[in-house]
């Protein structure tokens, strides 16, 4: 049996490199505590992303929560999200004590729908937390007016994003904030990791006293603060993947242009193309979704016989998990229930071979028989 294909493949840079970073911490026996690496991380990447400032985070998905409770909402407010997401989207919604408003989101891209935005809107109403899902761009432009007019905060969940950049701006340029993961599984990785990117400098401050117990001093404590500090390790792991991301996203790219080339015309089958040319897309995710009802998830099966592991990102829905389901009253979720029953995710990593892309799609054109 030839070994297991996964989504994903964590990148690691070459193994010399990273000792070689990490020896002078024997030395110093500074770990963590916004150490050297983590102030050399978080220069880094703003300038990588293109973003005035950024605060690094232990994790993806408390860089989301943080950046929520940093806007101080009231308690039970309303914030009007996607559920075609991981699950981590809505608890760092829920966790802030806020309601979620799940929207639709758009056949095209399925990322939420904006036309449907303005009807969820109520006085309560204090967030809209859409998501860049697969390193589809929002609609910016008009949840930007949206926002604006009824003076309502835009928190991205940009986990899937890292490095795009939309009509040349980086995407953290958007919104009030954007969040990102470094999570093993991602394009770009710090093992465990995040960020919340942003462009007013307040914000900073307020992110620092959350991810560090409000600590400012010895004797000091201002703000009622948890711990999501990045430790010198993630930090140094950041700086080393940050110098081959671009090679692998570059590599990322070929291998999708494969799997488009062998499934791209086949009109039992709708496979992302990355065809906005106002996006530079980092080719995180290579989602597929199939126009029968069922073949889904016979494709799911025949490809685990196989030893190759596709993943169904995302179903289902976060609004019928089980700790949320009919907790919360929404609209029709009517396009986001359909993709979320026909689509999968195929491996897609810099290392997969030409000869597995190949063996997959004949696996899949199999099934579709
Ligand atoms: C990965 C991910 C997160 C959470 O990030 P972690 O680093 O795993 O905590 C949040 N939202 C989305 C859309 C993700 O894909």
């Amino acid at each position: 049996m030839q070994e297991k294909i996964t989504v994903t493949k964590s990148s690691m840079p070459p193994y010399e490199e990273y000792i070689e970073k990490i020896k002078p911490l024997w030395d110093s026996k500074w770990l963590t505590n916004m150490g050297i690496n983590h102030q050399e991380l978080e220069k880094a990447l703003s300038r990588y992303l293109g973003v005035p400032y950024l605060s690094l985070m232990v994790n993806g998905h408390l860089s989301l929560e943080m950046a929520i409770q940093a806007m101080n909402f009231p308690e039970g407010s309303e914030v009007i999200t996607t559920p075609f997401t991981f699950i981590s989207t809505t608890h760092a919604i829920v966790r802030n004590h806020l309601k979620p408003v799940f929207c639709d989101i758009k056949l095209e891209d399925y990322t939420i729908d904006e036309k449907k935005l303005e009807g969820l809107i109520t006085e309560k109403t204090v967030a809209i937390v859409p998501v860049h899902v697969y390193g589809n761009i929002c609609n910016v432009e008009e949840i930007e007016k949206i926002a604006f007019k009824y003076n309502l905060k835009v928190i991205y969940d940009a986990a899937h994003a890292f490095g795009e950049t939309y009509k040349g701006k980086g995407i953290a340029n958007f919104g009030d904030a954007s969040t990102f993961s470094f999570h093993a599984t991602k394009v770009y990785n710090t093992i465990e990791g995040g960020a919340v990117a942003f462009s007013d400098g307040k914000l900073y401050e307020r992110l620092y006293n959350l991810k560090n117990f409000g600590i400012r001093g010895e004797e000091l404590v201002v703000d009622i603060g948890a711990n999501a500090k990045m430790n010198e390790f993630s930090a140094i792991m950041g700086l080393c993947n940050l110098e081959y991301v671009d090679t692998n996203i570059t590599c990322r790219k070929s291998k999708a242009l494969q799997y488009i080339e062998q499934l791209g015309e086949d009109d039992r089958v709708e496979i992302q193309k990355f065809e906005n040319e106002d996006i530079t897309y980092n080719y995180g995710y290579l989602p597929i979704r199939f126009l029968q009802e069922g073949v889904r998830d016979k494709v799911y099966a025949h490809l685990r016989e196989n030893n190759i592991y596709a993943r169904k990102y995302f179903y289902p829905l976060t609004s019928d998990a089980a700790c949320f389901k009919n907790k919360y009253i929404h609209l029709s979720l009517e396009c986001a229930r359909m993709i979320s029953c026909n689509v999968l995710v195929l491996p897609l990593y810099p290392e997969l071979e030409d000869e597995m892309i190949t063996k997959i799609c004949s696996l899949i054109k199999e099934t579709l028989e």
